[in-house]
């Protein structure tokens, strides 16, 4: 993965990031969101345009390094997309959502979780569920994008509820 760039560009990232007030909430990427609910963040690099993750951006930020290729950046406490807080917060002993873990680490969770390959149950694999989860995205990128609303965020995440296909 490419590296960290210059101020400017980590400035513009943390302009799309809205962090909730408590430590169990997610810092919210409020920025472009791709089809598949995660979001988008682009940069430049050797005069050309390219597109990172928030979360993986978010997590090399945080270690101060490029994420290695063997290296994913997992959530590991909110199972939410677009969260990149892959940071505790200075004075606070927060524990970061987004982690370093291993393609392993990664698959198991998305088997946890219904998403991914091969143990994942039938009914989770759904282009509804997928479709799904990017409206969710998008709804809760929408209240969110002028400032923390709690208020907003419980209804975008209500009114984007989508029952599987039992
Ligand atoms: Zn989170």
């Amino acid at each position: 993965m490419l590296s960290p760039g210059d101020a400017a560009e980590v400035a513009r990232f943390y302009r799309y990031v809205v962090k909730g007030p408590s430590p169990r909430d997610c810092f919210w990427w409020v920025g472009s969101i791709g089809d598949d609910a995660y979001g988008r963040y682009w940069v430049k690099r050797d005069g050309r345009q390219r597109v990172v993750r928030p979360h993986r951006y978010a997590l090399a930020l945080a270690l101060g390094r490029p994420l290695a290729d063997n290296e994913y950046a997992l959530h590991e406490v909110c199972d939410n997309p677009l969260c990149v807080r892959a940071w505790g917060e200075p004075g606070t002993a927060d524990r970061p959502h987004v982690v370093v873990g291993t393609q392993a680490q990664n698959l198991a969770g998305m088997g946890a979780k219904g998403r991914g390959g091969g143990r994942t149950p039938p009914w989770h694999r759904s282009e509804i569920d997928r479709a799904g989860r990017v409206a969710r995205s998008r709804r809760a990128r929408d209240a969110l994008r002028n400032g923390w609303d709690a208020e907003a965020l419980h209804s975008a995440l209500l009114s984007t509820y989508e029952p599987t296909l039992f």
